[in-house]
């Protein structure tokens, strides 16, 4: 008989004293009490319609948060707004309030709600469309639409939801069949505008200019009746929590927007822990006689976690970044399980994605009954699977973004009851930064959604799709900002545009094509040989990274290995297969300065922003075993090299001020590499970006900079924000990093704080110690010269510099010496 109890219920901090007692040296870093919080209440706005606050009733909302309430008077005074406030803090209720009322209030109004993904949309929908209003007809409108639908639903939808590549695709392009509806527009909703990022966010923020001008465009026309009001809609974005989402979000508009960020939703208490694998004995001498010393790898620590809360009879989900990883942490849990009591591994499972519907039923039941106590899944788990009753969360490394973390610490608590999450540091400077600053974690955010509208790469070819729509007049070019006139000769010079009295002209019959998501070269097609299925594509610049033969490649959680990559025809072959290791492309880098943008003369030091060349080439790939990381064997491989024009920060000292500060000549190679890596580690802490973004180069002596040097870059055409957030919070930044590196418990160096998985030299040479003495001199020579950059404060803007047109500093006192020449 299985026995149905769930077991009995552990306070969470009895449960983490219990998981603790287990190891000898302690390796929780941190607890923090997360307090249960009631929420508050409002009344409805006057000008709610009682019959939207009857259907919102009938939902079971009696009454909005005053976040909420505070967000939808904002909008609906006409005061573009963003809500960025925590998971399942009620956004949606934000935004509906006040477009809804409008669509009830003005029977002509239309609304525009855009989502990243259809899913989102189509949830979206039946929310909407649940509250039964009378005349609002809201209707998704996607790539999914059937033909013989769409034009009823530019007719008569009032509640349009759909995604930005189809506003680029479909919907702009038509703007003819849209007049009415764009004319009327009162409302742009853009949902999780947090995901608006780098590269694909520089061009959704074009997107959106686009949407303006055609808007603006058709509220001029002549005879309209509702004069004037339409022509200009109100935006309404939502964002998970951010540093400074009122910048991130005009940067996407193009607008001035106010942000609401408390949040005053009920929520239920939390204990979390934050979990460092010990370091284990070293295991040297290696091959090359140095000594390896690694963690003990999350995975196992995460299993083991498993398992223990298991035995304890708690009901315990962990998330696991790969779907393969998933499997390794339910095997190793199940393993230890059925050591301690044969058959009691049974309660544990992986979860993978691509379950069907019933296989989810079945699992939820299978947890709610209690014959299921353990499941590790990759983040998948979030969209499929309602899980109720869970007592505790495993989050097997850093997600990537608080926004994730928060969203799968949330899985757990019953009720309203306290609930455990754990996370459990990876070997990873980021992870061991932030198992060691929990005011990192738990105070106010620092990173931020980052894009670059004045991207050439971004902007010409937005231009052009803008033309072709319409003829673009000198107004426009204010509307699309810096560097827009700049990208409109570029268009007429390569024959593009024609330049007329009236403006300029798209010269060809076929719309120009534009990919928002694609980036850095055509994409690569990636397929499965067997069967010859499409699985997706990869954008031109990863695919020598991530799409080289004998790849390892990881598609929906499940995993291929590529066969062959054909670069001329833009696809790559692949075959599924899991083997258990993974792959790790290394690449040679060149880089020089094209320009100077800003700079900090700092005397000694020298800190910069500017345009790059950067030259790399993929060289080789290593295997590594999942389970422990250890490494199989490296392979070499036959790519061609890439040139990149990017934007990079870079800081440079003076051998003199090395010396001072003890650092031999010798060893100042390895102390800018190491110090290199843990500086592109740390960067998403300021910025959402992960390392494929972000690439880095350091020198003792580099031809342009005539001192060492450490470069890092952006790692698209043209630049996506990242190196110019760094900039903008270089202090911040480079403090984080030196205290990441300085108080790893290592040696000389480890995954943790210097060592980096795509380093191009095999992280060689590295010297820990030096490193902390490199950035000590940059950070103190930074104070020295005034320079507060990124240094957060309760009441100051996270960038002090910045001028009136973004995140740049301005060129000011602290500036001391001319720019140099290109
Ligand atoms: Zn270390
Ligand atoms: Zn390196």
């Amino acid at each position: 008989m299985t026995d149905h109890s769930p077991g009995p219920r552990r306070a969470p901090g009895e449960l983490l004293r219990r998981l603790r007692l287990r190891h000898a040296t302690d390796p929780v870093t941190h607890v923090e009490r997360v307090p249960a919080r009631a929420g508050e209440p409002v009344g409805w706005p006057g000008w709610a319609p009682a019959e939207l606050r009857a259907a919102f009733a009938r939902r079971g909302v009696t009454a909005p948060w005053r976040h909420q309430a505070e967000a939808a008077e904002l909008a609906y005074a006409g005061q573009h707004v963003v809500v960025a406030t925590g998971t399942a803090s009620g956004k949606s209720l934000a935004y509906q309030l006040p477009a809804l009322s409008t669509l009830l209030a003005d029977p002509r109004a239309t609304v525009l709600y855009l989502a990243p993904t259809k899913a989102l949309a189509a949830d979206q929908l039946r929310a909407v469309a649940g509250l039964e209003l009378d005349g609002v007809r809201p209707a998704t409108y996607d790539g999914d639409t059937p033909r013989a639908e769409r034009e009823w639903i530019r007719r008569h939808s009032r509640f349009v939801l759909t995604n930005p590549d189809m506003l680029h695709h479909g919907i702009l392009p038509g703007h003819a069949h849209w007049s009415g509806f764009l004319r009327r527009l009162a409302y742009v909703v853009v949902d999780e505008c947090h995901t608006y990022r780098g590269v694909f966010g520089s061009h959704v923020a074009h997107v959106l200019r686009r949407l303006r001008r055609q808007c603006a465009r058709f509220g001029r026309l002549p005879g309209q009746a509702l004069a004037g009001s339409r022509s200009n809609p109100t935006f309404l974005l939502a964002s998970a929590t951010s540093g400074d989402p009122a910048t991130a979000a005009g940067r996407l508009t193009g607008l001035p927007v106010t942000a609401v960020t408390e949040d005053t939703s009920p929520r239920g208490g939390v204990t979390f822990a934050l979990w460092e694998p010990p370091l284990l004995p070293p295991t040297g001498p290696s091959p090359d006689d140095d000594l390896v010393q690694i963690r003990r790898s999350a995975l196992r620590e995460t299993a083991d976690l498993l398992a223990d809360s298991v035995a304890e009879g708690v009901r315990t989900l962990a998330f696991v970044r790969s779907r393969r990883g998933a499997e390794v942490v339910a095997a190793n849990a199940r393993r230890a399980l059925d050591e301690a009591v044969p058959g009691l591994g049974d309660r544990v499972a992986a979860y993978r994605a691509g379950y069907l519907r019933e296989e989810r039923r079945e699992l939820e039941r299978a947890l709610l009954h209690g014959d299921l106590l353990g499941l590790a899944s990759t983040n998948a788990l979030e969209l499929g699977v309602d899980l109720v009753g869970l007592d505790a969360v495993l989050i097997c490394g850093w997600p990537g973004t608080r926004a994730s973390l928060w969203q799968q610490a949330g899985r757990a608590g019953r009720s309203g009851d306290e609930a455990l999450a754990v996370l459990v540091a990876r070997d990873d400077p980021l992870d061991t930064y932030l198992v060691h600053h929990p005011e990192a974690l738990f105070g106010r955010p620092v990173e931020a959604t980052v894009l670059d509208p004045a991207n050439p790469y971004v902007l010409a070819p937005q231009l052009a799709c803008a033309a072709h729509e319409s003829p673009l007049t000198p107004a426009d070019l204010d509307l699309f900002g810096e560097g827009a006139k700049e990208a409109v000769d570029s268009l007429v010079e390569a024959g593009a545009l024609r330049q007329r009295p009236t403006g300029w002209y798209w010269r060809h019959r076929e719309r120009p094509e534009v990919d928002l998501r694609g980036e850095g070269g055509a994409p690569v097609c990636v397929v499965e040989e067997s069967t010859g299925r499409l699985l997706g594509t990869v954008d031109g610049g990863s695919a020598h990274f991530l799409l080289h033969t004998g790849a390892v490649y990881l598609h929906q959680g499940v995993s291929y290995v590529v066969d062959s990559l054909d670069l001329a025809d833009g696809c790559a072959l692949v075959h599924a297969e899991e083997p258990d290791w993974s792959t790790h492309a290394r690449d040679v880098t060149s880089l020089s300065v094209v320009s100077v943008r800003s700079y900090v003369d700092a005397g000694p030091v020298g800190l910069f922003l500017g345009e790059v060349d950067v030259t790399s080439q993929v060289v080789s790939y290593q295997r590594r075993r999942i389970a422990t990381g250890e490494v199989i064997d490296t392979r070499p491989l036959d790519l061609p090299a890439r040139e990149l024009r990017t934007v990079a920060v870079w800081f440079t000292l003076s051998p003199e001020s090395l010396t001072a500060a003890g650092v031999e000549a010798a060893d100042v190679p390895g102390a800018l590499h190491a110090a290199e890596h843990a500086a592109i580690g740390l960067l998403p802490l300021m910025a959402t970006c992960d390392r494929w973004d972000i690439g880095g180069l350091s020198t003792a002596l580099h031809p342009d900079t005539e001192a060492p040097t450490v470069f890092v870059y952006d790692g698209h055409p043209g630049g996506a924000g990242f190196a110019e957030r760094a900039y903008g919070t270089a202090a911040a930044w480079l403090r984080a990093t030196r205290d990441a590196i300085a108080e790893c418990g290592c040696e000389t160096g480890c995954p943790s704080c210097v060592q980096s998985p795509k380093c191009g030299n095999g992280n060689n040479p590295l010297a820990k110690a030096e490193a902390v003495k490199v950035l000590d001199v940059v950070l103190a020579n930074l104070a020295m010269a005034g320079y507060a950059g990124g240094v957060p404060s309760p009441d100051a803007d996270l960038e002090p510099e910045a001028g009136p047109g973004g995140a740049l500093p301005r060129q000011g006192d602290r500036v001391a010496r001319p720019t140099p020449a290109p």
